[in-house]
């Protein structure tokens, strides 16, 4: 029986109040953090792992792949910005206890520096198995985001941005989805030998979905009016490159990034000139800024979907569920047959 010496459990009260993250209930026996004992009795089965992942994309990988061998939780909260989450002092104190926390470097600030002052030794840092691409590598077309930036003209360079050089969006490419999923189940074995296998097959079952959800990208994607990606939040650019589109995107790489008139202007007459018929918006955020362009332009707003979150308003249930929900409004927007 494998189990590695764990922290002092928390308490169902300090769950409570540790969780504003949102538990996802990985683990099936979610004994409820408003009893005393719920957390405790996890605890002292010896196990159960405690995994905190970063952002919806790794919960569902962790998930997936821990099954009912760890409680998971998330730091984004569904639905709230992952580009610029806020830790409360407790949840960096949980990012402590925790027996693994798996997140990707350079995508939220805070994530960082927390699991740099609690979790340097029990982190997963995806970032090097999803093989991230430098944002001008992966096909898209850059904005920059601060947009004090005067104008930039798209083919060229993108200007700075809060992000550092490349592009975190990874889940957006099944290949290097799967490549981080493997990285999970590896680390989830090194923590608890027993299970390794287990882990390594559910990352394998994952993978042929990843690759049966790849393959109807590549077919639905095949025949397309245009190959031209509008989108506000400029998350696309593997998904981009991997099905061969170009994004253009109107506020860059971080959604909150408010662009300027001239901005709007700009990207309205490139819009006009690509002959596009669609401005893709997304789930979680305002859709005032692609209403906007495409009022200028004639086109019409369509939702596409980073999965940065999944919230009740998301097209599906799953990452698996909401990818076919962006393939089927890709397919229409982009006019594929
Ligand atoms: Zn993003």
């Amino acid at each position: 029986m494998s189990f590695l010496p764990r922290r002092a459990p928390l308490t169902g009260a300090a769950l409570a109040t540790a969780l504003l993250l949102t538990a996802c209930g990985g683990g099936g026996d979610d004994t409820g953090s408003g009893e005393g004992a719920g957390a405790g009795t996890a605890a002292a089965g010896g196990e159960t792992l405690e995994v905190i992942t970063s952002i919806y994309p790794l919960e569902y990988l962790a998930t997936r792949i821990a099954g009912e061998h760890a409680e998971i939780s998330t730091l984004t909260s569904p639905g709230a910005d992952p580009h610029d989450v806020e830790l409360t002092p407790r949840v960096v104190g949980h990012i402590g206890a925790a027996d693994l926390v798996i997140y990707s470097a350079g995508l939220q600030a805070a994530v960082d520096q927390a699991v740099d002052t609690q979790a340097a030794g029990h982190a997963l840092d995806v970032s090097g198995a999803a093989d991230l691409l430098e944002l001008g590598e992966s096909e898209s077309e850059h904005s920059g985001h601060d947009h004090d930036d005067e104008h930039a003209d798209h083919d060229d360079e993108h200007a700075g941005h809060d992000h550092g050089p490349e592009d975190p969006h990874f889940w957006l490419d099944t290949q290097r989805y799967g490549q981080v999923a493997v990285a999970i189940a590896d680390q989830l074995g090194a923590i608890d030998p027993d299970n390794a296998q287990l882990y390594r097959a559910n990352a394998d079952d994952l993978i042929a979905d990843l690759e049966e959800l790849d393959e109807e990208f590549q077919e639905g994607l095949a025949t397309c009016e245009t190959r031209d990606l509008v989108a506000t939040h400029e998350a696309f650019g593997y998904l981009a490159h991997r099905y061969d589109l170009h994004q253009l995107g109107i506020t860059g790489i971080s959604p909150d990034a408010e662009p300027s008139p001239a901005r709007l202007a700009e990207v309205s007459a490139q819009v006009r000139a690509l002959d596009v018929t669609t401005i893709y918006a997304e789930p979680n955020l305002p859709e005032d800024i692609a209403r906007t362009v495409a009022q200028e332009t004639g086109t019409q707003v369509a939702i596409l979907d980073p999965l940065e979150g999944l919230t009740p308003d998301s097209a599906g249930s799953d990452y698996l569920e909401v990818m076919r929900a962006n393939l089927e409004s890709l397919r229409t927007g982009l006019g594929c047959s």
